[in-house]
């Protein structure tokens, strides 16, 4: 079968800076993959590039099977490509429940009440359906997390990248985020998750990547990764947050 998504070769510039160089990355549906590495090294930008939210100049990323660059509309790729960020980015002027049900009305087409429903029940497995009423300044920020995971789930995507969800919360609050996301990848999904929670990458990974200034140097199972890494850089960035 082929790979859900396919990084073939990517090489992205921001001006004259070059931030992605020849990145390939296959994931087989149901992967997790860890993405790690030091700040500014593309991890953000590539996964960002997997959404659609950047550009490309060179290679190609297939999901699906289906050309990124080609011509499918933004919110195709949306529907097939959940994203969670760092900062929830949820709308602050919509209920828990309107952020969540917002893109299956609008971008699938969704009658009102089947989508409330559903949001319902996914609010229900990130343990807030009491919650769904209020607007995000009222929630805490694991809970505002919890709810960009429900809202993401809600469009059935194929994959799901995270990039540094827990980096903005309290340390009370990590564990609440951590659990729901190792909840999602035991059913099964497709996870790209950028994290420096160590302990997460070598519990769920299927596989770390290190990124470092633009490149994909390392690729392997934890056990292997984290025993052995290949490289002095990879040795390094691992003392520092190990
Ligand atoms: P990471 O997520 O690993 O910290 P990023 O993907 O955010 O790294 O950034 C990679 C590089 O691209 C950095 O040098 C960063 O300064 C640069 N960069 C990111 N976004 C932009 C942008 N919108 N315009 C110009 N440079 C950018
Ligand atoms: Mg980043």
């Amino acid at each position: 079968m082929t790979d859900i998504l396919q990084i073939q070769g990517v090489s992205k510039w921001f001006g004259s800076l070059q931030v992605l160089k020849n990145v390939n990355l296959n994931v087989a549906a149901g992967q997790k993959i860890v993405v790690i590495g030091p700040s500014g090294s593309g991890k953000s930008t590539l996964i960002r590039c997997v959404n659609k939210l950047e550009a490309f100049q060179q290679g190609e990323i297939y999901v699906g099977g289906q050309a990124l660059s080609g011509v499918r509309r933004m919110e195709a790729v949306r529907r097939d490509v959940g994203m969670v960020f760092q900062q929830f980015n949820l709308f602050p002027h919509l209920s828990i429940l309107k952020n969540v049900t917002l893109g299956p009305i609008k971008l699938r087409g969704l009658p009102a009440p089947e989508a409330e429903q559903r949001a319902l029940e996914l609010l229900a497995r990130v343990g807030i359906e009491e919650q769904a009423g209020k607007y995000p300044a009222q929630l805490s920020g694991g809970q505002q997390q919890r709810v960009a995971i429900a809202r993401a789930l809600a469009m059935d995507p194929k994959v799901m990248l995270f990039d540094e969800p827990t980096s903005a919360l309290d340390p009370e609050m990590v564990g609440e985020v951590l659990d729901v996301m190792r909840d999602l990848a035991r059913g099964g999904m497709t996870m790209i998750v950028v994290t420096h929670e160590m302990g997460f990458a070598r519990e769920v990974a299927d596989r770390v990547v290190f990124m470092d200034k633009g490149e994909l140097l390392e690729d392997a199972p934890p056990a292997e990764f984290f025993a052995a890494p290949r490289l002095e850089r990879t040795r390094t960035f691992l003392q520092r947050v190990a």
